[in-house]
């Protein structure tokens, strides 16, 4: 008989599971507490997986021999600790899909960072000449692919929730853009928890693997302090480091240097600008000399790329105010670096749900460059004790419409006006892209 696979959560990593499963000879069901979207439903239907959605039936998951868990779906809720109480193993889509595939695995995680450097990186991948797939938390899951398409490379964007289900996964080349406060409410609210998790990114690995890594994290670098390294480090920096491998900043030059492979460019040349993409530049660089990509096309790719909606994305102007959608902050660092990097005076569209956000943190940008607030959320209490005295107009709103309407009317010529919320979406929309996509459409409306 073959093994009972159970997959819980029919989203794209869990469909993807399913299709893998089936493939591989397990006798796959699949279940959500939700309701399915149709073309899961119908792909499910069409493969002849079985499944349930609406209800977890305990008694056609728990004699499960492998459970395959949504990264949404908290650890601690009972089922999941029912299936830890029978020793049934509970891993992640991609620890599943990583046991079935040889192609060289990229993997990319941070708190902030991980999808605009892990674009990034394929792109350059691909112009490259490589045979690269792009997965993770990114467009199709990691485990449809292995099933379907045949790649060499795979460069994968993995959050904290997926990495928690990763043990025998290795990266052959790992990368951790920056460790700040995120998701602590799934981490018993203790920072350690969450270090661990993303540090999980370098687990198994040898040798042979590489760590690329920001340096200046005081939180990487003190973590790093703590283990020993066995495998291939190549941190990145922006001051100029003396070390074997690596990237950083030196008199407005970014180079890079792996074992005798050098490329070097100036930051003025690269298309995503901001304190944050130079970093996000320098990971995916030195990937590329990892990968032995000819410098030509490294910087093509830093030089062309054309950023991902939603992240910093400047929009359109409209009489002389540039509208700039960077819908995808939501967080507060995320926010920091948007405002840090804007060199206009800024109209700047804040707020929605935060997880426990210290807004102070914020204070002497906002006085830098924040000419007027526009608070966007159904409580924007929080926002506005934190900067009332700093920024002369603060509005209140609680629609997208009245949001860029305000913005409009307070923005000068020459000014920007700045959707990056530091917070969730869900008050008032159903996720950032609905989020960003609003913003856009209030814009052209103007
Ligand atoms: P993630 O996939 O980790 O959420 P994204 O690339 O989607 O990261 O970017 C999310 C937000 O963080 C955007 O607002 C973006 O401008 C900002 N950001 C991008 N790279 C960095 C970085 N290296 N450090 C801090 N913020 C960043």
């Amino acid at each position: 008989m073959s093994e009972r696979l159970v997959i819980l959560g029919a989203g794209e990593s869990g469909v993807g599971a399913a299709i893998l499963g089936k493939a591989k000879g397990f006798d796959v069901f699949v279940s959500d507490m939700g309701t399915l979207k149709d073309r899961y439903r119908d792909e499910l239907n069409g493969a002849d997986i079985s499944f349930e959605e609406g209800r977890h039936s305990k008694e056609l998951i728990l004699n499960a021999s492998l459970v395959v868990k949504s990264p949404g779906i908290p650890d601690n809720v009972f089922l999941v600790r029912e299936l830890k109480n029978k020793s049934i193993p509970v891993i992640s889509e991609i620890e599943f899909a990583g046991q079935y595939t040889s192609a060289k695995l990229i993997c990319v995680t941070g708190s902030n960072g991980k999808t605009t450097t892990a674009t990034m990186i394929y792109e350059m991948l691909k112009l490259g000449g490589l045979n690269v797939g792009l997965g993770g938390n990114i467009g199709e899951s990691f485990a449809r692919q292995v099933a379907t398409k045949n790649y060499s490379h795979y460069v994968l964007e993995l959050s904290s929730f997926q990495l928690d289900g990763m043990f025998e996964f290795k990266a052959d080349v790992a990368v951790l853009m920056n460790i700040t406060p995120d998701h602590l409410d799934r981490y018993n609210d203790n920072m350690q928890e969450y270090i661990n998790s993303k540090f999980r990114i370098i687990q198994n690995q040898t040798a042979d693997d590489v760590f690329i890594f920001f340096a200046d994290d005081e939180l990487i670098a003190q973590e790093l302090k703590m283990r020993e390294a066995t495998q291939m480090l190549a941190p990145f920096s922006f001051n100029p480091v003396l070390t074997q491998n690596g990237a950083w900043v030196d008199n407005d030059k970014m180079k890079v240097k792996y074992n005798k492979n050098k490329f070097e460019m100036t930051i003025y040349d690269l298309a995503l600008q901001g304190k944050h993409n130079l970093s996000n530049s320098m990971a995916a660089a030195i990937v590329g000399k990892v990968a032995d990509i000819r410098n030509e096309f490294i910087r093509e790719c830093l030089t062309g790329f054309a950023g991902v909606e939603h992240r910093l994305e400047k929009y359109i102007s409209v009489h002389g105010i540039e509208f700039i959608n960077d819908s995808k902050a939501t967080n507060i660092n995320s926010a920091w670096y948007a405002l840090e990097s804007m060199d206009k005076p800024t109209v700047w569209i804040v707020g929605g749900v935060d997880k426990g956000n210290d807004y102070s943190e914020l204070t002497d940008l906002v006085k830098d460059k924040v000419r007027a607030i526009i608070c966007l959320g159904k409580d924007n209490t929080k926002i506005v004790n934190a900067f009332s005295g700093v920024v002369p107009d603060i509005v209140e709103t609680n629609s997208m419409e009245h949001a860029v309407k305000s913005a409009y009317f307070l923005a000068e010529k020459g000014d920007v006006v700045l959707l990056s919320p530091a917070c969730a979406s869900f008050d008032l929309f159903s996720n950032y892209e609905e989020r960003g996509k609003m913003f856009k459409e209030e814009v052209r409306n103007l």
